[in-house]
């Protein structure tokens, strides 16, 4: 992982573009849990830990969320 999981559900909790992937999809190689706000749960994540949108590093730099 790129962040703390403590990181990326600050960053989707901030984020207006979150949308949860289905439970029936895989997560991201992740055995989080699904119900779970975190970017993590998101479908907009890359199985590579990226944003799609590139909103994360967005939302970390304007939340002043630490990494
Ligand atoms: S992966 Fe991107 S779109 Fe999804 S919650 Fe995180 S910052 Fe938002």
């Amino acid at each position: 992982m790129r962040a703390s999981k403590e990181t990326y559900r600050k960053v989707a909790k901030e984020c207006s573009s979150y949308e949860p992937i289905g439970t029936d999809r895989t997560l991201n190689g992740c055995s989080c849990d699904a119900s779970e706000v975190s970017c993590v749960t998101c479908k907009h994540f890359d199985k590579d830990e990226y944003c799609r949108l590139n909103l994360y590093d967005q939302i970390i730099a304007s939340r002043h969320i630490e990494e």
